[in-house]
């Protein structure tokens, strides 16, 4: 202990032209208690050295031995923060908010100093010295400023999870490192990572000349017995409430983290278990039972309850502050639960308790706001045990204390897409074992542990992959493309990725970009770096690029921000039987649409137009502070809509600090576009879609009973042969138009477009040449000069897409 308070732990002049430099820290004496029980601790001088010898170290650790807390402290005591800052990334953003807050709080230093940096919000000052950030944004840095020339040390978090992001700064920095110390100005990296698969980086020669230095910290971790279930139950989430449930009713004390897939299936659980086992609100349960059995005195039997329930409740648990319990923003973390399968989950869960031990319930993602995300640190009330309902967050991210039981459903939720259409859908599949063995790790940090496996060791053995796929070799690659060739990164394929992506993907990735004219001869366009500026998927980016005339750009930004955010229109879960209630609500938002579509060009807009409504409505409901009722009321998703209100806001922002000239205001208050405006939007959606074009199958080529709804797609360079469909949530289901333009395809029983615009076949050699063969302009009639538009017109002819569909 007394080496930690030792000024002159480092005797470091001999190396490095490094100073023995020792930057105090006031520690509150309850964390340095806690500090000096991490593993890495004992390391802190070894360590040091090895960092102040060597430009590139590897540091891999057991989750929960302090690398993420602990190192950048090191490396501010050493003095790496006296001229420049140290930056810390993470792939996830809560990561990168909770260890800054964490950090500053054992430095007793401020946000000021200590701060983060994500995607839509900050605390960075001039005054940080160690800047926590996802990798997405110290990506984006590079652009600007390829040597990272404000940091000393850059700290690469969490590099086992392999996010693409983090996998290309690992090769940028395998050269921007010589490169500083070639100008001598040097640069530090450290990979961090869990105890997984680190050879990806260590035995990588085109990755890095010399191997770096690998340091390990072995963490203490107790005994975890693993409980596997005997059989597989499909319905992984009953599964685990009940797991959850025994394991409250029958074990000793301690913690438990359950493990589930996503945010809604968090919520859901976090909601069930809240009612089987009441914190305060004992009474809610029976409620429900009651109010089926005895229907006709339901609402005189719910005033008893409450007035009971009110009596009961300060007698008790007096000490708990109940608000604390339920924040005022609770409700909106189950508002876009499916309402079917909710019910289902309620009939078939009857757990009563009869544990009066209270079970403190929290639920943790990566969207969880922050003040609700730090309560996963705190101790729960006295008396009452802690649950955490997690997605794979809780995996390696953040470690909490005080678990002694982990369930794990093994289940994760992966977004798959179709590398030869580019379809994306999100499926829930086993994750692997070294992930399962994470999660089992989870349970062992303060004493010996139990891990529940929902799933048969037969399944673990013969199903569960080794690894999960690094992110790099699943996800379409064009706006990562786009930025390394914004790098001047001559050679995308060439480039040293720790694991190398599909040469298909980047093969598509640069097609699509030609066809956006972002890249000629391989070479970026200056349209190109216009579009990489964006921080939206290329195709937006152009389409942003190209609005600031008929001042089009209000519009565009909330069309992109729109378009960027999943499901702003609440659609039914899709493959379920719907009950007459469910049906009425959907024909309301659908005859709703239809108004807010208007006719003419706001009609052909489609769906677009909708989106721009609804945006704009609910921000007109918002300002007189009604917006959550709006949305409800209105089939929008709540968090969609404040999710682009601060996309808008941040697209606003962005373009006007890269084009000035501009003079635009963040309003978010949006008026309806002119009819003009509105015709002009169309135009702009093709040019950033042109390769998502549609042509309706006319009647003759139709067989007998088919569906007048049937399109086929344009462009395949991927041999899209199955036609795709009008969604019925469109409002251009009525009238079909003979050309459109989608957001996406997705497939359930059929190949559905959503988020359709119609659009004029002779657009598309002015918006999407790429794509078209055209002739010679024809002789007859001559080419003309129009007064009006001051333009030359002529006529042409050609084919459009692989289909060779004529056009003039
Ligand atoms: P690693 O990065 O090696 O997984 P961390 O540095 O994240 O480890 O965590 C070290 C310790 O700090 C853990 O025991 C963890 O529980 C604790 N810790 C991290 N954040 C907080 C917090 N906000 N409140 C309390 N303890 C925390
Ligand atoms: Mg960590």
């Amino acid at each position: 202990d007394k080496k930690n308070n030792n000024k002159e732990r480092y005797n470091l002049n001999h190396l490095e032209r490094r100073p023995a430099i020792f930057v105090g820290i006031k520690r509150d004496s309850k964390i340095q208690k806690a500090r000096l029980k991490l593993p890495i601790l004992a390391e802190e001088q070894q360590i040091m050295e090895i960092i102040n010898e060597n430009s590139i170290i590897i540091l891999a650790g057991e989750t929960g031995s302090g690398k993420t807390t602990q190192v950048p402290q090191f490396l501010y005591e050493a003095g790496y923060a006296l001229e420049k800052m140290i930056a810390v990334t993470e792939p996830r953003r809560v990561a990168a908010i909770s260890m800054s807050k964490r950090v500053a709080q054992e430095m007793s230093m401020t946000s000021k100093e200590i701060s983060y940096l994500i995607r839509f919000e900050g605390t960075v000052t001039d005054q940080t010295k160690i800047k926590f950030m996802t990798d997405g944004v110290l990506l984006k840095e590079v652009q600007t400023d390829f040597l990272l020339t404000k940091y000393s040390v850059v700290i690469l978090d969490e590099a086992h999870e392999r996010s693409v992001y983090t996998d290309i700064l690992i090769g940028l920095l395998s050269r921007i490192v010589p490169l500083r110390n070639k100008k001598g100005i040097p640069l530090k990296l450290i990979i961090m990572s869990a105890t997984l698969r680190v050879q990806d980086f260590t035995e990588n020669v085109r990755l890095f000349k010399v191997t770096p230095p690998l340091i390990n910290i072995d963490a203490r971790q107790f005994p975890v017995t693993v409980h596997f279930n005997k059989r597989t139950n499909e319905n992984y989430l009953q599964e685990a409430f009940i797991k959850t449930s025994k394991i409250h009713k029958e074990n000793s004390e301690g913690g438990i983290l359950v493990f589930v897939t996503g945010q809604q299936e968090v919520n859901m659980l976090v909601k069930k278990l809240r009612n089987a086992f009441p914190f305060r609100n004992k009474y809610k349960f029976e409620t429900q039972n009651e109010k089926e059995i005895n229907d006709d005195n339901r609402d005189e039997e719910n005033i008893n309850l409450q007035k009971r329930l009110r009596k009961k409740k300060t007698k008790i648990i007096p000490e708990i502050n109940l608000d604390d319990y339920s924040l005022p923003g609770d409700n909106e973390d189950s508002e876009n639960e499916e309402l079917n399968s909710d019910e289902e989950f309620e009939t078939e869960m009857t757990v009563v308790s009869n544990n009066s031990q209270p079970l403190w319930v929290l639920p943790l993602y990566s969207m969880l706001p922050s003040h609700k995300q730090a309560k996963v640190f705190q101790p729960p009330p006295p008396g009452s045990r802690l649950c955490i309902v997690s997605t794979n967050v809780a995996e390696t991210s953040l470690t909490i204390p005080n678990i002694k039981y982990v369930v794990d459903t093994g289940k994760t939720k992966m977004k798959l897409y179709d590398k030869i259409t580019g379809v994306t859908s999100y499926i829930v599949t086993w994750t692997s074992k070294a992930s399962a063995s994470q999660r089992t790790g989870r349970a062992g940090r303060m004493g010996p542990g139990h891990c529940y496996r929902l799933y048969s060791s037969a399944v673990f053995n013969d199903i569960f992959q080794d690894y999960d796929t690094p992110e790099i070799q699943q996800k379409p690659v064009d706006d990562l493309y786009l930025q390394m060739k914004c790098m001047n990164i001559d050679k995308v394929a060439n480039f040293p990725f720790p694991t190398a992506p599909d040469m298909l993907q980047l093969k598509m990735s640069e097609n699509r970009l030609t066809t956006l004219g972002a890249i000629k001869d391989n070479r970026v366009t200056p349209l190109g770096r216009a579009i990489s500026k964006f921080p939206v998927l290329p195709r937006y980016g152009k389409m942003l690029a190209l609005s600031h005339q008929y001042e089009l750009l209000p519009y565009t930004i909330c069309l992109v921000a729109a378009l960027s955010v999943q499901e702003v229109l609440l659609e039914n879960p899709i493959g379920q039987t719907d009950s007459e209630e469910v049906k009425n609500v959907r024909q309301k938002w659908i005859s709703l649409r239809r108004q807010w579509a208007g006719t003419g060009n706001f009609l052909l807009l489609g769906d677009a137009m909708v989106l721009l409504k609804a945006v704009g409505a609910a921000e007109y409901a918002n300002s007189e502070g009604k917006l959550e009722k709006f949305c409800i009321e209105n089939g929008l998703r709540y968090k969609a809509v404040v999710e682009i209100r601060k996309l808008r806001i941040q697209l606003t922002n962005e373009i006007k600090t890269n084009m000035p000239e501009i003079d635009i205001v963040v309003d978010p208050k949006l008026n309806p576009p002119t009819d003009l405006q509105a015709k002009l939007l169309r135009q702009i959606m093709l040019s950033g879609m042109g390769d998502q074009v549609a042509k309706k199958i006319t009647p003759d080529e139709l067989k007998d009973g088919e569906e007048r709804r049937k399109y086929k797609y344009a462009y395949h360079a991927n041999n899209m042969e199955e036609p795709v469909y009008l969604h019925q949530g469109s409002v251009l289901r009525k009238n079909l138009p003979e050309y459109v333009i989608f957001q996406e395809i997705y497939e359930t029983n059929k190949m559905y477009m959503r988020g359709v615009t119609a659009i004029e076949p002779e657009w598309l050699p002015i918006y999407v040449s790429n794509l078209c063969n055209l002739d010679r302009p024809l002789t007859e009639p001559e080419p003309f000069y129009d007064v009006n538009s001051d333009k030359i017109f002529c006529y042409v002819t050609g084919t459009f897409g692989s289909q060779n569909w004529p056009i003039s």
